[in-house]
């Protein structure tokens, strides 16, 4: 057993730290009273490596692993959960749906300029009557020769209006259910296919969070991705790697709200001293900590077994997004009970945490769902 980060991923933190410390934080604020996406910092991400950080360098990524993937979205996170979801959305969910099952020629095609940042992202699962039952996807393709004609309509699309490639799932063979739904690549400006409705939100508001409107697009044979009816199948292990950015994204949420509430702790004074000197304060920050130390060894237990080729990581995965997403929760609601009143006030970070890490919750599986797939695979069910 070794906890010890190398030196390349230490590194890796302070690179990403600082930039998120200087060049994201003085404008979270502005982005998210906006809902304003921030285009301008993406060559930069991009530059660092993190729009391709988990692929090969042979396709245009920077050939890390997981364990460095949660590492960026954990630091991105603990500065702004928006420019963490929405790298997450890209590299875990789009692009790795196409490293996964595309062909060499999707690959060079889409993957290669979606890891260098040329390219934005976006995977839409989810449709207006068909969230937590996914399967229950009604958008269709139909086959008219060497193409497929795609109609319906995605919902809750992370990047949606931003995205220049989009993996969509749709049904393929309505009889064979699960089994019947197959993934397509749809690029930006394809007649038919074009984002709708952007979701105007509680949280993470600088992400895009859109619908995706495909009505008779037609997408060339070559765009099915992955073997057809194998999408939604396909999608269950993409989701084992996203729900790891989900509980990276929780957790530098949430240990963006503990070093909120310690360093709020200090400065406010009560009763002639600050308030850090009661205990009912020390013990919400130990409380705090010990949760989010905890969340931390079972998100870097996913990514290290998501690196350590496993075939799946189902179980893992979805107990770190469970447990994390909860502590974030529950961490930054007492990162604003610190902050007394100041925690309800939009000049101090506290109330942004407490909206932005409600998602983490929600997004790649609720966290009922969650306990359904965690039973599931201690029950040996399929
Ligand atoms: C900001 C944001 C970004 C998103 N990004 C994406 C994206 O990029 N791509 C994408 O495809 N989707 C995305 N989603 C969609 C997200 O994954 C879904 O919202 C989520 O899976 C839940 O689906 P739903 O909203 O339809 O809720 P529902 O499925 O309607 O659930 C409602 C409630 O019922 C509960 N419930 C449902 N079924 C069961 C059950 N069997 N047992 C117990 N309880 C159950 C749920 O836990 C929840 O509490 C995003 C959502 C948001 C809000």
């Amino acid at each position: 057993m070794d906890f010890q980060f190398t030196d390349e991923q230490q590194q890796l933190r302070r690179s990403v730290r600082e930039f998120a410390e200087g060049e994201i934080a003085p404008h979270v604020m502005v982005w998210d009273e906006a809902s304003r996406f921030p285009i301008e910092i993406i060559p930069k991400l991009a530059e660092m490596g993190l729009l391709g950080i988990i692929f090969p360098e042979k396709y245009g990524g920077a050939g890390l692993g997981y364990i460095e993937y949660v590492i960026a979205i954990e630091e991105l996170s603990r500065v702004d959960g928006s420019v963490g979801i929405i790298i997450a959305a890209h590299n875990s969910l789009c692009s790795n749906h196409i490293f996964k099952f595309g062909t060499e020629a999707q690959k060079e095609k889409y993957l290669v300029p979606l890891a260098r940042g040329e390219k934005i992202g976006a995977w839409s699962l989810t449709e207006p009557e068909a969230g937590s039952d996914a399967g229950g996807t009604r958008t269709t393709a139909k086959r008219d020769g060497e193409h497929w004609i795609i109609n319906g309509a995605k919902t809750f699309t992370t990047n949606g209006h931003y995205a220049d490639v989009c993996v969509a799932m749709a049904v393929t063979d309505k009889s064979k259910n699960s089994h019947g739904i197959s993934a397509f690549i749809v690029e930006k400006g394809t007649p038919g296919f074009r984002p709708g409705k952007k979701e105007n939100k509680l949280g993470l508001r600088a992400s895009d969070t859109s619908e995706m409107i495909l009505s008779d697009c037609r997408v060339p044979q070559q765009n099915l991705l992955g073997a057809e009816g194998e999408g939604f199948i396909g999608s269950l292990k993409i989701l084992d790697g996203g729900r790891i950015s989900i509980a990276a994204l929780a957790l530098g949420m949430a240990q963006g709200a503990l070093d909120a509430a310690v360093k709020y702790a200090k400065q406010r004074k009560q009763f002639g001293q600050a308030i850090s000197e009661f205990q009912a304060i020390q013990f919400k920050l130990a409380d705090m900590a010990t949760q989010v130390e905890a969340a931390r060894l079972l998100v870097y237990q996913a990514a290290w077994l998501a690196d350590s080729g496993a075939a799946r990581f189902t179980r893992e995965s979805s107990m770190a997004k469970l447990f994390a997403s909860e502590v974030a929760v529950s961490v930054a609601n007492e990162c604003v009970q610190i902050h007394g009143g100041y925690g309800f006030i939009k000049d101090y970070p506290a109330e942004k945490f407490y909206r932005d890490v409600k998602l983490c919750t929600i997004g790649e599986g609720t966290s009922e769902i969650q306990k359904l797939v965690i039973a599931r695979q201690l029950l040996g069910k399929k």
